[in-house]
């Protein structure tokens, strides 16, 4: 049966349900390891994924399938299934018994305690506190600023911590109380008839929200909540060479987590306004000089705006339309290292237009002297890019 398009992830799933596990892989052992070395090696693997120390979304799961190998592998009768290409934990393929958790597979669950504390048994409250969010702040700054650095105060707006309960949320004098929905233990327990026998599941506490606790006297300033909204000064140093876009972190200035929790960290991003005269790309600046045609043509020198103040640069004669002239280190310093970018200027010829009687005998004078009153158009010869393809293309 062809497989529907789907991600990469629900084709691994598939996989994985219709073919028997690589339970030596999962382990990362040989198919002839001994049971000491399947021992070893899931040791390891249970202490490296285990969800207290893993944070990754998908440990347990990883941890779930790997105490499933060693389950199979410690096994001898199991560990034959395996070799002989079946899956014992799979009915379809030579497995024992429908159920995993009936029967020779109990060990798993002796695991699940060891590690858990025993399944479905209360893990105690979680507490009131929960961190605090990031929060981004946008920054608009003048190429100047962005380019040299600069020290801004920024007016932030974030949670902070209530300074009338300090965080926990209760009114003055008074202290939070047992939850009676769940005597203080933060899950409510449930027991439900199955054809495995009873199953006891545990689920947050609904009325203190798994804190084991509730406030029945808030403090008036927050709610309970045990922060408030405030405006305050930040000040934030921008170093030299941030570009556009770029978020400075400040570490503990985001918003305070609800019950006092520790605050998140506040971003700036930073945002360059465009430039009159300068376009940047990365450390280099960009500006334009137009010139008029005769000072094109005799050379001149001309009074530049740059970062660093004025600057005079010499035109060559005989400057083209196009030209380019870099300023070595006029450009914005490197963010990271020393050194800055160049300054690029990039020249204009422009024609002179509304000539008076008097220009207009002088240029038709000049034009007549550079034998210039009838110029080539498009017509063949010379050595330009085009008569060079042609005679490429002719192999000449
Ligand atoms: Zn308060
Ligand atoms: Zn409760």
């Amino acid at each position: 049966m062809p497989l529907p398009a789907m991600s990469v992830n629900c084709w691994q799933e598939a996989e994985t349900t219709n073919v028997a596990k690589d339970y030596y892989a999962l382990l990362g052992v040989r198919s002839d390891a001994s049971p000491e070395e399947i021992k070893r090696a899931y040791r390891k693997k249970a202490r490296d994924l285990h969800p207290d120390v893993n944070p990754e979304p998908d440990a347990q799961e990883k941890f779930r399938e790997v105490a499933a190998a060693y389950e199979v592998l410690r096994d001898p009768e199991k560990r034959r299934i395996v070799d002989l290409g079946g899956d014992p934990l799979d009915p379809r393929t030579g497995g024992g018994g429908g159920d995993p958790f009936a029967g020779g597979f109990a060990g798993f669950s002796d695991i699940m305690d060891a590690f858990f504390g025993g399944a479905g048994a209360a893990r105690g409250p979680r507490g009131r506190s929960r961190p605090g969010a990031d929060a981004l702040i946008r920054l608009d700054l003048e190429l100047a600023e962005t380019a040299f650095g600069t020290t801004k105060d920024l007016t932030v707006d974030t949670a902070v911590l209530c300074d009338v309960c300090s965080g926990a949320g209760t009114a003055p004098g008074t202290t939070p109380q047992t939850c009676d929905t769940c005597d203080g233990r933060g899950e409510v327990q449930s027991v439900q008839r199955s054809f495995l026998g009873q199953v006891m599941t545990a689920r947050i506490c609904p009325t203190c929200g798994g804190a084991g606790e509730v406030i029945r006297t808030p403090c008036p300033e927050c709610a309970g909540d045990g922060r408030v909204r405030a405006r305050r000064q930040v000040s934030v140093k921008i170093p030299a060479g941030v570009e556009d876009g770029m978020r400075i972190r400040l570490s503990g200035q985001g918003e305070v987590g609800a019950g006092g929790g520790p605050p998140g960290d506040l971003y700036v991003e930073v945002h360059e306004r465009p430039h009159d005269v300068f376009t940047r790309d990365g450390d280099n600046l960009h500006c334009r000089v137009t010139l008029p045609m005769t000072a094109a043509a005799l050379g001149t020198s001309v009074t530049l705006t740059t970062l660093d103040g004025e600057e005079d640069i010499d035109i060559r004669a005989g400057t083209q339309s196009g030209a380019r002239k870099t300023l070595r280190a006029r450009g914005v310093p490197h963010l990271r290292g020393v050194g800055r970018g160049d300054l690029v200027v990039h020249v204009e010829v422009s024609t002179p237009t509304k000539l008076d009687p008097e220009q207009e005998r002088l240029l038709r004078e000049l034009a007549k002297l550079r034998d210039e009153e009838r110029p080539a158009s498009n017509k063949a010869g010379g050595n330009g890019l085009f008569s060079r393809m042609r005679d490429a293309f002719n192999g000449r």
